[in-house]
């Protein structure tokens, strides 16, 4: 076996509250490598919504969720902050006071003073829809997530859920489908009222269909759907062609290896003091969707917030003989050396 990777800090997730830590332990000088399942850094916004525009992130009025991963990159850059991504970390060991063993399905090994978890709702999935076969069409024509909106342009989609997810799509993907279709089993939504206003005025406007059913089957060859059939709910069918489904019926949470690492779990989530952010284990913190605590809001500004004090909180331990002075990026030469700009 190699040896391991050593570091001041290993973040658990590159989600961008885990990039957005990079930024405050790098004013104190200290330093990160990040691990992520995905091949890519941005965690929800880059994989589960990245052409959506993002309204309170504060003092940017709009920002996409892909830009704002942009952005948060380019503000760690003069921390230099490590990258391993396409891997898990499976196993977080105590080795000292403090000094953590952390292992990842890959192989590969960290010896880390401090350990951040900022993996947000874990290894999370969208919940597949039972409709015979579909696992055939999945990532060619059947989509769990909207990746580039271009893909569906000029095309026959069908989109299918009542929550927020599927109606922010009808509304984004309605003036690039050539013809869209939203198929919810009932006329009542789990999602934000103005959404189902202006999709309910699409559909006034003949712009889009809604139609009240269930997928019961897809027809279509070589990963190619043609047209999904439905079930309407007095038992009647018919069929919706089409040339793309996308089905949202919400994602599942999966913990996954977090569950063994020996914290304190409530409802799958860590709870942690929220002054400084750690968890039951002394050394190592949760900061973003991950975490709970009375209060907690699933909201990117949270989990920036929770980065800075978990920030302060880790300085103790990574530099346990020095004091630290708090201070201000707008008046501090010395944080600006840092920062590259004094
Ligand atoms: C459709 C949608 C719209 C949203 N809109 C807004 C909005 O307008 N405003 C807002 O503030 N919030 C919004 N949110 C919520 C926001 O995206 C989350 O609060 C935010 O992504 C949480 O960031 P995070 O870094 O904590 O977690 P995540 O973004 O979930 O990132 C966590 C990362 O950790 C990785 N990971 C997990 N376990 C492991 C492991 N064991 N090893 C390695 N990697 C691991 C995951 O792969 C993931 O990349 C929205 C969410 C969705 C789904």
């Amino acid at each position: 076996m190699s040896d391991p990777i050593k570091t001041d800090v290993l973040i658990v997730g590159a989600g961008p509250i885990g990039l957005f830590a990079v930024f405050e332990l790098g004013l104190l000088d200290i330093k990160a490598h990040l691990v992520d399942i995905l091949d890519k850094v941005g965690g929800q916004c880059a994989e589960l919504y990245p052409e959506k525009p993002i309204y309170d992130i504060p003092a940017i009025p709009k920002i996409s969720a892909q830009g704002l991963v942009e952005a948060l990159v380019e503000q760690i850059k003069p921390f230099n902050p490590v990258f391993h991504l396409g891997e898990m970390v499976q196993t977080i060991e105590r080795i000292g006071d403090p000094l953590f063993r952390i292992g990842t399905d890959d192989g590969k090994q960290f010896e880390a003073k401090v350990v951040v978890i900022a993996a947000g709702g874990g290894s999370f999935q969208p919940k597949r829809p039972p409709i015979p076969g579909i696992e055939a069409y999945e990532g060619q024509s059947v989509h769990y997530a909207v990746r580039k909106m271009d893909i569906f342009r000029g095309k026959r989609v069908l989109i299918v859920g009542g929550g927020d997810s599927a109606l922010d799509w009808t509304l984004n993907l309605a003036p690039v489908a050539s013809h869209l279709t939203l198929l919810h089993r009932r006329d009542q939504f789990r999602a934000a009222p103005d959404s189902v206003n202006k999709m309910m005025a699409l559909t006034s406007e003949g712009k889009i269909d809604f139609v009240l059913g269930q997928v019961t089957g897809l027809e279509g060859s070589d990963g190619q759907i043609t047209a999904a059939n439905v079930k309407r709910n007095d038992g009647s069918t018919f069929h919706i062609a089409c040339d793309a489904v996308l089905p949202f019926f919400g994602l599942t949470m999966k913990l996954g290896p977090v569950a063994d690492w020996g914290l304190k779990l409530h409802e799958d989530l860590i709870p942690v003091d929220t002054g400084t952010f750690e968890t039951s284990e002394p050394g190592i913190f949760a900061i973003g969707d991950i975490n709970t605590y009375p209060g907690k809001l699933k909201l990117i500004l949270s989990g920036f917030h929770e980065g800075a004090l978990m920030a302060q909180k880790a300085h103790r331990y990574v530099y346990p003989d020095k004091k630290l002075t708090f201070q201000y990026t707008t008046s501090s030469t010395s944080l600006q050396k840092k920062l590259g700009v004094a």
